[in-house]
């Protein structure tokens, strides 16, 4: 990002609503462009989970472009591709994007590091963080943004961007309500002392649930299982350490079972049911931008959900530099985010898919193959953005 790069259009002004991963990377990009940029975060301070998030090569490359790649990766871990085995440890193949430059396959990372690594960042370049503040309404003109707040000031900006998650009150308030779907998976993740063999991302697949071991820093590691709990997902907390470590016994290998006496607090099992969201084209209307989750939620079997609200955040950084109306500079962004991001969506739908018809003993459609629709679309996410 040159940071003395001329702006050529007459935006200046802008509002980012969410400090997330994705808010914060526009944020940071568009300061450093010489934008003067307000950043909303509706929570008062940050609860960043502690479990780990996988950044592919796609993701670092989007990350060096607002100069936090090599941050990420030293106090990360970075892995090469991600060993594919079955349930006893017998490797069946491998997965992942393949390295992009001096950027790896993959760097794990504690949710909370790569938080801390956007955060730090943004205090270098003079970003102000409104904690616990939310936009309650926006009048959205052709020619401006008119936004009240929720601690009762207001503000007009040349463009909002909604990078507020998949529950986007912003995406609301503009375009209307759209539900997620419930995909009937779920997924366990809990962090563990890093056990000394782990020399990369592990993906063991049982025929009732998969298990991963990801590194997250040279001492940490997470391990989510992917599982299907039927038509009733939600899981009392006094019972998630016990079905957890049941997971877990399904997988004879010392490294798995030497880390099950280690999950032994409810609050720190993360469990959620996994959930999808497609916005339908056009992301943006007048002068309010939708990028991230808030524009397209994927559910995690390629890990690269936030690569993608990464990379939509280089993308429009890089169209509000160039010449043209707002709306030429929206559809341009969102025509180069688009296809993209659909396919991220639609091919990590197909494997959980393919997951779901395999832990309740349905048959596979013809040809299905996990490992090679994984690779195939490992491949697509280097192509350039
Ligand atoms: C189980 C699971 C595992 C995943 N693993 C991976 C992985 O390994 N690799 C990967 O790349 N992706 C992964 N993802 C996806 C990734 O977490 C998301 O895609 C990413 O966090 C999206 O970033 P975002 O900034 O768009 O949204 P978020 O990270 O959700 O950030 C939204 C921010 O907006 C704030 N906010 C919400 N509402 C308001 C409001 N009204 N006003 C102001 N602020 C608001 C929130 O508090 C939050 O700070 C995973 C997702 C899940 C569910």
């Amino acid at each position: 990002m040159n940071e003395k790069s001329e702006i050529r259009n007459h935006i200046s002004k802008i509002l980012v609503v969410g400090a997330g991963i994705g808010g914060q990377s526009v944020a940071i990009g568009l300061k450093k462009a010489g934008f003067e940029v307000d950043i909303v975060e509706i929570h008062k301070e940050f609860n960043v989970y502690g479990v780990g998030i996988i950044q592919q090569a796609n993701a670092l490359r989007a990350l060096d472009a607002i100069d936090v790649a090599d941050e990420a990766m030293r106090r990360g871990s970075p892995y090469g591709k991600v060993k594919l085995c079955l349930a006893h440890g017998v490797q069946i193949g491998e997965a992942g994007t393949p390295p992009i430059g001096r950027f790896p396959s993959h760097n794990g990372i504690s949710r909370r590091i790569l938080h801390d690594v956007l955060f730090e960042e943004a205090q270098k370049v003079g970003l102000k963080y409104r904690m616990g503040v939310t936009v309650e309404t926006i009048d959205n003109q052709p020619d401006v943004a008119n936004v009240t707040f929720s601690d009762g000031t207001s503000g007009s900006y040349d463009i909002v961007i909604a990078a507020d998650g998949v529950n986007s009150k912003v995406r609301k308030l503009i375009f209307g309500e759209f539900k997620t779907s419930y995909v009937g998976l779920s997924v366990w993740r809990y962090a563990f002392k890093r056990p000394a063999g782990l020399d990369t991302g592990y993906i063991f697949f049982n025929k009732k649930h998969k298990l991963g071991v990801i590194p997250m820093t040279a001492d940490l590691c997470y391990i989510f299982v992917n599982s299907a709990e039927g038509d009733n997902p939600m899981i009392p907390e006094d019972q998630l350490v016990d079905k957890l470590k049941a997971y877990m016994s399904a997988y004879p290998i010392p490294m798995v079972q030497e880390l099950i006496p280690q999950v032994t607090d409810a609050k720190l099992v993360n469990y959620r049911t996994l959930e999808t969201l497609k916005m339908p084209a056009p992301w943006y209307k007048n002068r309010v931008v939708v990028l991230g989750d808030a524009a397209h939620t994927t559910i995690p079997q390629l890990g690269s959900g936030a690569a993608l609200a990464i990379e939509d955040a280089v993308v429009l950084i890089e169209e509000l530099q160039k010449e043209g109306s707002v709306e030429e500079i929206f559809e341009r962004y969102m025509k180069r985010r688009h296809d993209r991001c659909k396919m991220v969506v639609e091919v990590s739908e197909t494997l959980g898919a393919w997951e779901l018809l395999e832990y309740t003993d349905q048959p596979l459609p013809e040809g299905a193959n996990m490992g090679m629709l994984m690779g195939k679309t490992g491949m697509a996410l280097t192509q350039e953005i």
